[in-house]
Protein backbone atom coordinates (compact mmCIF):
# COMPACT_ATOMS: atom_id res chain seq x y z
CA UNK A 1 0.00 0.00 0.00
CA UNK A 2 1.29 3.44 -1.04
CA UNK A 3 1.84 5.96 1.52
CA UNK A 4 0.18 9.78 1.05
CA UNK A 5 1.45 12.51 3.42
CA UNK A 6 -0.88 15.45 3.67
CA UNK A 7 0.85 18.48 4.96
CA UNK A 8 -1.00 21.22 6.28
CA UNK A 9 0.57 24.80 7.56
CA UNK A 10 -1.45 26.13 10.23
CA UNK A 11 -1.25 29.62 11.39
CA UNK A 12 -3.78 30.16 13.93
CA UNK A 13 -6.27 28.16 12.90
CA UNK A 14 -7.38 27.15 16.18
CA UNK A 15 -11.18 27.15 14.84
CA UNK A 16 -10.34 25.00 11.78
CA UNK A 17 -7.89 21.88 12.33
CA UNK A 18 -10.07 19.57 13.67
CA UNK A 19 -13.31 20.35 11.10
CA UNK A 20 -10.65 20.08 8.51
CA UNK A 21 -9.06 16.92 9.69
CA UNK A 22 -12.83 15.52 9.90
CA UNK A 23 -14.14 16.60 6.73
CA UNK A 24 -10.44 15.49 5.05
CA UNK A 25 -10.46 12.48 6.66
CA UNK A 26 -13.82 11.45 5.48
CA UNK A 27 -13.09 11.83 2.13
CA UNK A 28 -9.59 10.15 1.89
CA UNK A 29 -11.18 7.17 3.79
CA UNK A 30 -13.21 6.27 0.86
CA UNK A 31 -9.63 5.86 -1.12
CA UNK A 32 -8.66 2.52 -1.77
CA UNK A 33 -5.03 1.40 -2.05
CA UNK A 34 -3.26 3.90 -0.64
CA UNK A 35 -2.63 5.07 3.24
CA UNK A 36 -2.80 8.78 4.22
CA UNK A 37 -1.44 10.34 7.01
CA UNK A 38 -1.40 14.17 8.28
CA UNK A 39 1.58 16.10 8.75
CA UNK A 40 0.08 19.36 10.57
CA UNK A 41 2.58 22.25 10.63
CA UNK A 42 2.03 24.75 13.37
CA UNK A 43 4.15 27.86 12.22
CA UNK A 44 4.70 29.80 15.67
CA UNK A 45 0.81 30.22 15.65
CA UNK A 46 -0.09 32.59 19.12
CA UNK A 47 -3.67 30.83 19.72
CA UNK A 48 -4.84 27.20 20.52
CA UNK A 49 -3.45 25.70 16.98
CA UNK A 50 -0.76 23.46 18.94
CA UNK A 51 -2.84 21.98 22.06
CA UNK A 52 -5.59 21.31 19.45
CA UNK A 53 -2.70 19.47 17.39
CA UNK A 54 -1.37 17.55 20.21
CA UNK A 55 -4.91 16.72 21.29
CA UNK A 56 -5.69 15.60 17.83
CA UNK A 57 -2.37 13.45 17.77
CA UNK A 58 -3.33 11.94 20.63
CA UNK A 59 -6.68 10.40 19.36
CA UNK A 60 -5.77 9.79 15.81
CA UNK A 61 -2.41 7.84 15.25
CA UNK A 62 -2.39 9.35 11.70
CA UNK A 63 -1.77 12.59 12.70
CA UNK A 64 1.60 14.65 12.95
CA UNK A 65 2.79 17.35 14.23
CA UNK A 66 5.48 19.95 13.60
CA UNK A 67 6.09 23.00 15.69
CA UNK A 68 8.25 26.05 15.03
CA UNK A 69 9.97 27.95 17.29
CA UNK A 70 8.02 30.78 16.33
CA UNK A 71 6.44 32.18 12.77
CA UNK A 72 8.25 31.39 9.87
CA UNK A 73 5.73 31.76 7.04
CA UNK A 74 3.74 29.76 4.91
CA UNK A 75 6.63 28.88 2.25
CA UNK A 76 8.82 27.67 5.14
CA UNK A 77 5.66 25.61 6.53
CA UNK A 78 5.67 23.73 3.87
CA UNK A 79 9.62 23.20 3.75
CA UNK A 80 9.65 21.48 6.91
CA UNK A 81 6.14 19.38 6.12
CA UNK A 82 7.39 18.30 2.88
CA UNK A 83 11.27 17.61 4.48
CA UNK A 84 9.71 15.63 7.65
CA UNK A 85 7.45 13.28 5.84
CA UNK A 86 7.90 9.95 4.05
CA UNK A 87 5.05 9.64 2.09
CA UNK A 88 5.74 8.03 -2.05
CA UNK A 89 3.13 11.14 -2.56
CA UNK A 90 2.82 14.45 -0.39
CA UNK A 91 -0.28 16.43 -0.77
CA UNK A 92 0.12 20.28 0.49
CA UNK A 93 -2.74 21.86 1.39
CA UNK A 94 -4.31 24.83 3.24
CA UNK A 95 -5.82 24.20 6.52
CA UNK A 96 -8.76 26.99 6.19
CA UNK A 97 -10.81 24.22 3.72
CA UNK A 98 -10.03 26.67 0.70
CA UNK A 99 -8.54 23.87 -0.65
CA UNK A 100 -11.34 21.33 -1.13
CA UNK A 101 -10.49 17.77 0.53
CA UNK A 102 -13.11 16.80 -3.00
CA UNK A 103 -10.13 17.19 -5.04
CA UNK A 104 -8.23 14.76 -3.41
CA UNK A 105 -9.97 11.96 -5.24
CA UNK A 106 -9.59 13.47 -8.40
CA UNK A 107 -5.65 13.77 -7.50
CA UNK A 108 -5.20 10.10 -6.76
CA UNK A 109 -6.53 9.31 -10.30
CA UNK A 110 -4.18 11.35 -11.87
CA UNK A 111 -1.62 9.79 -10.04
CA UNK A 112 -2.95 6.52 -10.98
CA UNK A 113 -2.72 7.86 -14.89
CA UNK A 114 1.04 8.18 -14.46
CA UNK A 115 1.34 12.08 -13.38
CA UNK A 116 4.14 13.66 -11.10
CA UNK A 117 2.17 15.89 -9.87
CA UNK A 118 -1.59 16.92 -9.82
CA UNK A 119 -2.19 20.47 -9.27
CA UNK A 120 -5.16 22.89 -8.40
CA UNK A 121 -6.04 25.86 -10.55
CA UNK A 122 -9.00 27.80 -9.75
CA UNK A 123 -11.72 28.99 -12.31
CA UNK A 124 -12.73 32.02 -10.03
CA UNK A 125 -11.83 34.59 -7.81
CA UNK A 126 -15.14 34.45 -6.15
CA UNK A 127 -14.66 35.97 -2.60
CA UNK A 128 -11.50 37.97 -3.25
CA UNK A 129 -11.43 41.33 -3.11
CA UNK A 130 -10.77 43.34 -6.57
CA UNK A 131 -7.78 44.83 -5.74
CA UNK A 132 -6.66 41.84 -4.66
CA UNK A 133 -7.48 40.15 -8.43
CA UNK A 134 -5.99 42.92 -10.39
CA UNK A 135 -3.04 42.86 -8.29
CA UNK A 136 -2.09 39.39 -8.88
CA UNK A 137 -3.01 39.52 -12.28
CA UNK A 138 -0.60 42.07 -12.97
CA UNK A 139 1.95 39.98 -11.31
CA UNK A 140 1.38 37.28 -13.63
CA UNK A 141 1.75 39.19 -16.51
CA UNK A 142 4.78 41.16 -14.81
CA UNK A 143 6.61 37.83 -13.78
CA UNK A 144 5.88 36.07 -16.91
CA UNK A 145 7.23 38.40 -18.99
CA UNK A 146 10.01 38.70 -17.51
CA UNK A 147 11.12 35.04 -15.95
CA UNK A 148 11.81 32.20 -17.89
CA UNK A 149 9.61 30.02 -15.55
CA UNK A 150 6.26 30.45 -17.02
CA UNK A 151 3.74 30.33 -13.70
CA UNK A 152 0.57 29.49 -14.43
CA UNK A 153 -1.79 31.97 -14.29
CA UNK A 154 -4.35 30.72 -11.12
CA UNK A 155 -2.66 27.84 -9.65
CA UNK A 156 -2.52 27.69 -6.23
CA UNK A 157 -0.20 25.70 -3.63
CA UNK A 158 -2.33 22.58 -3.51
CA UNK A 159 -1.22 19.52 -5.14
CA UNK A 160 0.14 16.63 -4.70
CA UNK A 161 3.43 15.28 -6.50
CA UNK A 162 5.16 12.32 -6.42
CA UNK A 163 8.17 11.41 -4.20
CA UNK A 164 10.32 11.79 -6.62
CA UNK A 165 9.01 15.36 -7.33
CA UNK A 166 9.51 16.01 -3.43
CA UNK A 167 13.16 15.36 -2.99
CA UNK A 168 13.46 17.70 -6.17
CA UNK A 169 12.00 20.93 -4.37
CA UNK A 170 13.52 19.79 -1.14
CA UNK A 171 16.86 20.20 -3.20
CA UNK A 172 15.88 23.89 -3.91
CA UNK A 173 17.15 25.03 -0.45
CA UNK A 174 17.22 28.41 -0.76
CA UNK A 175 15.67 30.08 2.47
CA UNK A 176 13.62 33.01 0.43
CA UNK A 177 10.92 30.17 -0.84
CA UNK A 178 8.54 31.05 -3.82
CA UNK A 179 7.08 27.62 -3.95
CA UNK A 180 5.06 28.79 -6.69
CA UNK A 181 7.98 29.32 -9.04
CA UNK A 182 10.10 26.55 -7.56
CA UNK A 183 7.07 23.95 -8.55
CA UNK A 184 7.42 25.12 -12.11
CA UNK A 185 11.21 24.97 -12.06
CA UNK A 186 11.64 21.31 -11.27
CA UNK A 187 9.25 20.64 -14.07
CA UNK A 188 7.59 17.00 -14.28
CA UNK A 189 4.75 16.08 -15.44
CA UNK A 190 1.42 18.28 -13.77
CA UNK A 191 -2.05 17.71 -14.81
CA UNK A 192 -4.14 20.57 -13.68
CA UNK A 193 -7.25 20.18 -12.02
CA UNK A 194 -9.52 23.31 -11.84
CA UNK A 195 -12.19 24.10 -9.00
CA UNK A 196 -14.11 27.13 -7.63
CA UNK A 197 -12.94 29.42 -5.51
CA UNK A 198 -14.01 28.58 -1.81
CA UNK A 199 -14.36 31.69 0.52
CA UNK A 200 -12.72 31.30 3.96
CA UNK A 201 -15.69 30.71 6.11
CA UNK A 202 -13.64 30.72 9.63
CA UNK A 203 -10.71 32.26 10.72
CA UNK A 204 -9.16 34.94 8.51
CA UNK A 205 -6.44 35.27 5.93
CA UNK A 206 -3.17 35.81 7.24
CA UNK A 207 -2.11 37.99 4.23
CA UNK A 208 -1.57 41.92 4.28
CA UNK A 209 -1.45 43.62 1.23
CA UNK A 210 2.46 44.82 1.87
CA UNK A 211 3.05 40.92 2.23
CA UNK A 212 1.45 39.90 -0.96
CA UNK A 213 3.63 42.96 -2.51
CA UNK A 214 7.01 41.29 -1.06
CA UNK A 215 5.94 38.24 -2.15
CA UNK A 216 5.42 39.28 -5.67
CA UNK A 217 8.60 40.74 -5.54
CA UNK A 218 10.84 38.00 -4.40
CA UNK A 219 8.89 35.77 -7.32
CA UNK A 220 10.13 37.84 -9.69
CA UNK A 221 13.99 38.17 -8.44
CA UNK A 222 13.99 34.55 -6.97
CA UNK A 223 13.72 33.32 -11.03
CA UNK A 224 15.00 36.36 -12.88
CA UNK A 225 17.74 38.55 -13.43
CA UNK A 226 16.03 40.29 -16.51
CA UNK A 227 15.40 43.55 -13.65
CA UNK A 228 19.37 43.84 -13.98
CA UNK A 229 19.51 43.41 -17.90
CA UNK A 230 17.10 46.03 -18.23
CA UNK A 231 18.89 48.33 -16.23
CA UNK A 232 21.41 48.15 -18.68
CA UNK A 233 19.58 48.74 -21.41
CA UNK A 234 17.68 51.63 -20.06
CA UNK A 235 21.56 53.41 -19.37
CA UNK A 236 22.18 52.47 -22.92
CA UNK A 237 19.65 54.42 -24.17
CA UNK A 238 19.45 57.23 -22.47
CA UNK A 239 23.23 57.29 -23.04
CA UNK A 240 22.21 57.62 -26.84
CA UNK A 241 20.11 60.42 -26.06
CA UNK A 242 22.65 62.22 -24.22
CA UNK A 243 24.97 62.51 -26.69
CA UNK A 244 22.43 62.89 -29.37
CA UNK A 245 21.40 66.22 -27.06
CA UNK A 246 25.78 66.61 -26.86
CA UNK A 247 25.92 67.00 -30.20
CA UNK A 248 22.84 69.28 -30.84
CA UNK A 249 24.19 71.53 -28.14
CA UNK A 250 27.49 71.82 -29.59
CA UNK A 251 25.96 73.03 -32.64
CA UNK A 252 24.01 75.06 -31.09
CA UNK A 253 26.81 77.37 -29.88
CA UNK A 254 28.62 77.14 -33.60
CA UNK A 255 25.45 78.29 -35.22
CA UNK A 256 24.19 80.74 -32.09
CA UNK A 257 27.03 81.23 -29.99
CA UNK A 258 26.48 80.88 -26.38
CA UNK A 259 22.83 80.71 -24.97
CA UNK A 260 22.85 81.20 -21.87
CA UNK A 261 18.82 79.99 -21.06
CA UNK A 262 18.17 76.40 -20.41
CA UNK A 263 17.55 75.93 -16.68
CA UNK A 264 14.55 73.93 -17.82
CA UNK A 265 16.40 71.31 -19.63
CA UNK A 266 18.71 70.96 -17.22
CA UNK A 267 16.48 70.56 -14.31
CA UNK A 268 14.02 67.96 -16.22
CA UNK A 269 17.33 65.99 -17.13
CA UNK A 270 18.77 66.57 -13.56
CA UNK A 271 15.34 65.01 -12.06
CA UNK A 272 14.73 62.39 -14.26
CA UNK A 273 18.62 61.16 -14.38
CA UNK A 274 18.37 61.53 -10.20
CA UNK A 275 14.92 59.16 -10.50
CA UNK A 276 16.26 56.53 -13.02
CA UNK A 277 19.56 56.54 -10.60
CA UNK A 278 16.97 56.14 -7.55
CA UNK A 279 14.95 53.13 -9.00
CA UNK A 280 18.30 51.30 -10.24
CA UNK A 281 19.92 51.38 -6.82
CA UNK A 282 16.72 50.05 -5.55
CA UNK A 283 16.61 47.17 -8.30
CA UNK A 284 20.08 46.49 -7.62
CA UNK A 285 19.60 46.59 -3.38
CA UNK A 286 16.78 43.91 -4.13
CA UNK A 287 19.51 41.43 -5.71
CA UNK A 288 22.09 41.78 -3.27
CA UNK A 289 19.58 41.51 -0.21
CA UNK A 290 18.74 38.34 -1.66
CA UNK A 291 22.50 37.53 -2.09
CA UNK A 292 23.42 38.67 1.56
CA UNK A 293 20.61 36.43 3.10
CA UNK A 294 21.41 33.54 1.16
CA UNK A 295 24.58 33.61 1.95
CA UNK A 296 24.26 33.67 5.58
CA UNK A 297 23.19 30.15 4.81
CA UNK A 298 20.52 30.12 8.07
CA UNK A 299 17.92 27.53 8.10
CA UNK A 300 14.66 27.33 6.81
CA UNK A 301 12.83 26.97 9.80
CA UNK A 302 13.92 26.15 13.54
CA UNK A 303 11.77 22.93 14.88
CA UNK A 304 10.82 23.12 18.45
CA UNK A 305 8.69 19.84 19.08
CA UNK A 306 7.01 16.88 17.01
CA UNK A 307 5.78 13.85 17.43
CA UNK A 308 7.52 12.68 14.02
CA UNK A 309 10.09 10.18 14.58
CA UNK A 310 13.92 12.34 13.36
CA UNK A 311 15.90 10.02 11.03
CA UNK A 312 18.77 10.80 9.57
CA UNK A 313 17.04 10.74 5.78
CA UNK A 314 14.62 14.08 7.34
CA UNK A 315 16.83 15.60 9.62
CA UNK A 316 20.39 15.97 8.25
CA UNK A 317 20.24 19.52 7.65
CA UNK A 318 17.81 21.15 10.41
CA UNK A 319 19.73 19.34 13.64
N1 LIG B 1 0.02 30.06 7.00
C1 LIG B 1 1.19 29.68 7.65
N2 LIG B 1 2.08 30.64 8.06
C2 LIG B 1 1.86 31.97 7.85
C3 LIG B 1 0.69 32.35 7.16
C4 LIG B 1 -0.20 31.38 6.75
O1 LIG B 1 1.42 28.49 7.84
O2 LIG B 1 2.69 32.76 8.26
C5 LIG B 1 -0.94 29.03 6.56
C6 LIG B 1 -2.38 29.26 7.02
O3 LIG B 1 -2.59 28.72 8.29
C7 LIG B 1 -3.18 28.54 5.95
C8 LIG B 1 -2.32 28.75 4.70
O4 LIG B 1 -1.02 29.05 5.16
O5 LIG B 1 -3.31 27.16 6.20
C9 LIG B 1 -2.87 29.85 3.81
O6 LIG B 1 -3.04 31.05 4.55
P1 LIG B 1 -4.27 32.01 4.32
O7 LIG B 1 -5.53 31.22 4.27
O8 LIG B 1 -4.18 33.07 5.35
O9 LIG B 1 -3.93 32.61 2.90
P2 LIG B 1 -4.94 32.84 1.67
O10 LIG B 1 -5.83 31.65 1.57
O11 LIG B 1 -5.70 34.08 2.02
O12 LIG B 1 -4.02 32.99 0.50
MG1 LIG C 1 -6.88 30.72 2.90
Amino acid sequence: MKKISVIVPCYNEEEVVNIFYDTTKEIVNKIENYYFEFIFVDDGSRDKTLEKLVALASEHEDVKYITFSRNFGKEAAMYAGLKLSDGDYCIVMDADLQHPPALIPIFIEGINEGYDCCAAMRTTRKGESKIRSLFSKTFYKISNSLTDVKLAQNAVDYRIMSRQMVNAVLALSEVQRFSKGIFAWVGFKTKWVPYENVERTVGTTKWSFTGLLRYAIDGITAFSIKPLRMLTGIGFFISILAILYMIWTIAEVFIYGITVPGYATLLTVLLFMGGIIEVSLGILGEYIGRIYMESKNRPIFILKETNIELTSLNWEKEK
